[in-house]
Formats: C-alpha cells, structure tokens, sequence
C-alpha cells in the first residue's frame, strides 16, 4: 500500500524487518524480493509524485539533484545533475526522482556482463564475485523483467532469427534484449499479476532520508522527512524508520552524496570515488563504407527475421547485436570493453576506473532541507584514450578483412563530445578489502554490520553491457542474503 510521508506525524517511529531507500529498478527489486520472502519491508521514496506521468519528477528534481559538475562536465554537460542529455533536449532526463525512480523512461536494454568483465585486468580492479556467481541470479532477472529468455548467445538467437552470424576477426556480435513495453516502467508494471503498490508491503513516498543515524557500527533508524507543496517545498514533518537491516538504494550519484552526508562507510576516503559511466559519442564517431556483411548478418545484427520485420515476442520483446572485442582481444590489447554497431554511428566504451572522477559533497544547499548538494568531477584517464584508439583500430583492421572501411573522430574531438548517457557507476564499489572498496560481496558496508547499498554504485568496473538488468541480478541476490541473515538471526 502507498501511503503519504507528510501524513506521518512529527516524532514518529515507524519499524520494519528492512527499509530500502530509494524506489528505482534496485530499490523496488529488492523489496519485490524481500516481501515475497516473507520479510516486512518499508520502502520509502523522497519524491512526492506517483511514477505515472514521464516529466512529473522535473518539478522538484532541481532542489535536489543540482549541485555543481565539474571536469569533463563542464564543457560537455554542464547541466549533468539535473538535465542533461543534449540527446534529450526536450526534457528532464538524466535521472529521475519520482516513484519507480529512473525506470520511468530508460530503454529497458538487457544483457548480462561478460565473464571478463569480473576477472582482474591491468588498470581494472577484477569483482570479488564472478559471472558464475551472477548466472543462478541472471536467470531469476531475465524472468523477472520478462525477457524472451536466459539465453543471450549467438547460436540460441541465430536460429530464432534465421539468420547468419557474422564472424568478424577478433569480435563477438553480442546479443541485447530489450524488455517489453509493459514491464520497463518498474512503478506500474505487474509483479505477479499486480502492481508493487497493491502488494503485501508498505510504500511511503514524500519520504525523503536525510540522516543515517549510526553508533558503534550499526544503524540505529533513518531520519526521514516530508516536504510541502511550496515551491520551492519546505520541510513539513520528520520522523524516523527503525529497522533490522537497511538497503540504501538512491542510484549511483545519491548513494554516494546520501553515505557522505552521513558520515559513514568513507573511513578509506573511498565513499564518492571511482564515478564511472558509458561515454557515449553522440556525433557520428564511426563511419562505415562498402559491404562487409551479408544481407542474413545485417538482419542477426538488426534483430530482423527474414522478412526484413524486427524480431518481437508476445511481450514485445525485441533484439539488436553489437559487436564487442571478444576477451581475447580485449587481454591481449589491455583495453576496457567497448561497441560498435554493424553500421557506424555512436561509439560507447568502458572507463578504466579513476580515483579522482568522484562525487564530494557541494558548498550548495538544497533549498528544502538545507543539506550540502553534489560536486561530481568526471575525469577520463590515460586508459581511456588506450581504449578508444586500440578497439577503433581492431574494429577498422576486422572490418578491412571483409572488403569494407571505418573511419573515426579523433580522440580528442571525442573528448570534448562525449556525455554520461544516464549510466552512472562506481561510488560505492565493492570490494572484499575494505581500504579497495566501500561493501563487501554481499554489498554491505564494511563498517556497519546492518547496511546494504544496492544499484551501480557498487560495480567496481562497468563492463560494456547496460547496467540495470545487473543491477536486477545484485538486488535479488541481495534480497536473498538478508532474507537468509534474518531468519538465521546472523549479521553480516
Ligand atoms: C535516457 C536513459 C536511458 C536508459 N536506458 C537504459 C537501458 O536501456 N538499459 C539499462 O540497463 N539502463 C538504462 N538506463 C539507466 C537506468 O535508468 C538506471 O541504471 C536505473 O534506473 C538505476 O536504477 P536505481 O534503482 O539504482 O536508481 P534510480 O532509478 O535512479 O532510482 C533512485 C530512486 O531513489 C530516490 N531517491 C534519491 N534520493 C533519495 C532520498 N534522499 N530519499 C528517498 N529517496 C531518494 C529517487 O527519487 C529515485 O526514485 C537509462 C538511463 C537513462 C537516463
């Protein structure tokens, strides 16, 4: 049931088996999750709007998503933290803060990590889990955002298109799937016939955390408050959930900004650290000449049937390849992961991770609750550039090979085009070393004993896949872990 923050009267104390923060993909997995296992689950969200229309968020974004960016951001995107892309210009797209959080309009693309992605690389730190670890999780997300299926090799989607895989020296054409129409937006579409808010579990929106109140290693309660309708919005009333365990999961620019305002997790200066995201070049970074590809390869890449009609299920599922340095290349050449489409255009890549591409607190206030807003300082590094001009060249010598040519924007154009493309990774990453990242495997805090961080903050690197059907997998597994910590009475 959804109920009303600024209903809930000063002073009170609200108590649950777990409180997650935060209402996008990762929030509302875990609790889907949690409340099917049994658990009694608060899931609170600061927004006071209900996830139904695409721009409501807008209205009150600004008070709390602005701030200051810096670095690359302020020739690319100045406007990052409440309004970018230039992609997008006509709305508030960047990230959302409205119920089903950014769910309410990304693009729904899906596909798992690849194995390499976890492993340690040079410049990369390597995942203290591996995709093994992730496959049993994979498979329950695939399910859970009615995908066609678990399957995302090339034989698998070759015969459901009857089509031919292009075999293109040194690449894999990897398959992503996109999730139907119905199920993308995570505030109203059905878990188990109905939507979350009609579920077994308490949703208080307007119910924005300001403080984690935290002594001698562990949580004690959320300091939670509701705004008015003013504009902009005063503070209306504060009160405080007390639970067994807490999920912070605010997205990867929040979480961090929500951890520094709380003093907690940054004993190793780490909390905020490491922002990572996809670069994405929006001019045309690639141009493609003369036919390297057979007419059945064009339609696997395109996702097309023989006809020529994109492939789509019953769900309106649809698919699209891309081609990705397969790992040996990628070892071999010591670069992050990388795309291509079959016919040119963008060009979107891992970043190596960079210490100093970090998120701090900003001297800004907010104007509703008078906390510090978000300095975020995107910095690219030395690997970045190695990455972009060794997979530009493999792509143009592969291509080459089959009769056709590539040519590219010069990386330092490239540079000063490229924007975050609303994948933002990296602040809080994880780590079985406490002085490497902020949580350990199981995505808590290394120094309290009763809080958990869900969504890409946690990523230590970012793979090339699109980030939320990972997030998906981390939070049922998460839910899994505290579900198996509260009936068994154990910390950690
Ligand atoms: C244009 C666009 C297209 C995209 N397309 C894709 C795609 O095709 N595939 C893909 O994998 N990803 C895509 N993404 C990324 C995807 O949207 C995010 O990865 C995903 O939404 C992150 O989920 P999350 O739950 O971690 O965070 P969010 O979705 O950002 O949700 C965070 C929630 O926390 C709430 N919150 C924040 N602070 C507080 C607070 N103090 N108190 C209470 N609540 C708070 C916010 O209101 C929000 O509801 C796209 C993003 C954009 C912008």
């Amino acid at each position: 049931m959804i109920f009303d923050g600024s209903k809930i009267p000063n002073g009170k104390v609200i108590s649950a088996q777990v409180c997650i923060v935060g209402s996008g993909p990762a929030g509302i997995t875990a609790a889907y999750e949690l409340q099917q296992a049994g658990i009694d689950v608060i899931l609170i969200e600061g927004s006071r709007w209900n996830g139904t229309q695409r721009n409501e968020s807008w209205q009150e974004k600004p008070y709390f998503y602005n701030g200051e960016a810096t670095g690359l951001f302020t020739h690319n995107e100045p406007e990052f933290l409440i309004r970018p892309t230039q992609q997008y210009s006509q709305g508030p797209w960047e990230r959302e803060r409205v119920y089903g959080g950014t769910s309410t309009h990304w693009g729904g693309q899906c596909r798992p990590l690849d194995p390499i992605v976890f492993t340690k690389r040079p410049g990369f730190p390597g995942w203290p889990i591996n995709r093994q670890d992730l496959d049993p999780y994979y498979s329950r997300a695939a399910e859970l955002c009615q995908l066609h299926t678990d399957n995302f090799t090339s034989q698998y989607w070759a015969q459901v298109l009857q089509a031919d895989v292009p075999a293109l020296a040194g690449f894999n054409p990897e398959m992503y799937q996109f999730i139907g129409p119905d199920y993308t937006n995570f505030a109203t579409r059905n878990f188990n016939g109905m939507p979350l808010s009609q579920a077994n579990l308490d949703i208080i929106l307007n119910a924005n955390l300001l403080e984690i109140d935290h002594q001698q290693g562990s949580v004690n309660g959320l300091r939670i408050a509701s705004a008015d309708s003013g504009s902009p919005p005063q503070k209306l009333t504060e009160f405080t959930i007390k639970a067994e365990r807490y999920v912070l999961a605010c997205g990867a620019v929040a979480n961090a900004r929500q951890l520094l305002l709380s003093n907690v997790g940054n004993e190793h200066d780490l909390v905020g650290r490491y922002f990572m995201c996809h670069p994405d070049v929006l001019a045309q970074a690639v141009t493609i000449t003369g036919n390297y590809l057979s007419s059945s390869e064009m339609r696997y890449m395109a996702g097309q049937l023989p006809n020529g009609q994109p492939w789509r299920d019953a769900n309106g599922v649809y698919v699209q390849a891309r081609f990705t340095p397969n790992a040996d290349a990628a070892v071999s050449h010591n670069t992050g992961r990388c795309w291509f489409h079959y016919d040119g255009g963008h060009y979107y890549f891992e970043m190596t991770p960079n210490p100093n591409s970090r998120i701090t607190l900003s001297d800004t206030k907010d104007p509703v609750f008078g906390q510090p807003q978000t300095r975020i300082d995107w910095q690219f590094s030395e690997g970045d550039e190695h990455t972009y001009q060794q997979t530009t060249q493999l792509f143009k010598s592969a291509v080459n090979q089959l009769g056709g040519d590539v040519s590219f924007i010069a990386w330092d154009s490239i540079k000063n085009q490229v924007v975050v493309n609303g994948h933002h990774i990296g602040t809080t990453r994880m780590s079985n070393d406490p002085e490497q990242g902020v949580v350990d495997a199981n995505l808590k805090v290394h120094s309290l004993d009763n809080l958990y961080v869900a969504g890409s903050s946690v990523f230590p690197s970012t793979g090339v896949s699109n980030p939320t059907f990972t997030i998906i997998t981390l939070s049922i597994r998460l839910a899994e872990h505290i579900t198996q910590a509260i009936q068994g009475g154990n910390y950690g």
